[in-house]
């Protein structure tokens, strides 16, 4: 079940629709002056818990799923535990499912409601997720960062690596059969070095043994739908791996 994108979450996109462009070379964007004066209206949202840190090593002995989802919810390993609502551990058939999509972190809408990919993003993602033939309950979504950074900035490279040890035990006990990593800082922390996703997307890759194929973020696709073809060769390369076909469009 998807919610409805908040004015948080469509600031989310659009930060991370630039930070894309950045990525890949851009230096200028018009911006309507209506859209800055609307981004520079007062929050309102929910204030964070205020909590230390307490950069404790993360157990790297997880028995289930649920155990590490109990720890990500106390979890205070880095400075983002003090700017979330709710830290969010990811969700899905943790058994075996043929495919574990991974993204950068979450965003506003799934900060409030502590669950991955659930705005506007999320329901492009749900719609990819369906064109492959799979419901969403069927695949595992989780991030490489488990809570929202201040104003949706990119993840430090020592947050994500202090995080990784959660996806990376998560990956051990779901053992899905291929990852999605979707947009450049997903690949990032994935492969622990930096992307132009770009220039890698429907190129394979592996992580810890496992087919691990890059393409784009929904944010970055709902920015540029024109992307979209090629996220979708992508996306059938993996139901090739998998040895599906697409289901016929309705
Ligand atoms: S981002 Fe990860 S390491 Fe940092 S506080 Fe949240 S769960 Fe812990």
């Amino acid at each position: 079940m998807t919610a409805e994108p908040t004015l948080y979450g469509l600031i989310d996109d659009l930060e991370k629709y630039l930070e894309y462009q950045r990525d890949e070379g851009v230096q200028r964007v018009e911006v309507d002056r209506a859209v800055l004066e609307e981004l520079a209206r007062e929050p309102t949202e929910e204030k964070a818990e205020e909590v230390t840190v307490e950069a404790a090593p993360i157990p790297a002995d997880f028995e289930s799923l649920e155990q590490i989802a109990e720890h990500v919810l106390r979890c205070r390993s880095c400075p983002l535990c003090q700017e979330r609502i709710h830290a969010v551990p990811g969700e899905g058939n943790g058994d075996a499912p043929d495919i574990l999509f991974v993204g950068e972190g979450p965003g506003a809408d799934e900060d409030q409601l502590g669950r991955p990919f659930v705005g506007k993003a999320g329901q492009l993602l749900d719609k990819m997720i369906e064109a492959m033939g799979y419901k969403r309950e069927q695949v595992f979504i989780a991030n490489i960062v488990k809570c929202r950074p201040l104003n949706n900035r990119k993840p430090l490279p020592e947050e994500m690596e202090m995080c990784m040890p959660y996806l990376h035990q998560q990956i051990r006990l779901i053992r899905p059969k291929v990852i999605v990593g979707l947009g450049g800082t997903a690949m990032e922390g994935l492969l622990g070095n930096k992307v132009s996703i770009t220039r890698m997307r429907g190129i394979w890759q592996e992580y810890q043994g496992i087919r691990l194929m890059p393409t784009f973020h929904p944010s970055y696709l709902l920015r540029d739908p024109s992307k979209k073809k090629e996220a979708w060769l992508d996306l059938k390369m993996v139901l090739a791996e998998l040895g599906k076909e697409p289901p016929p469009r309705k």
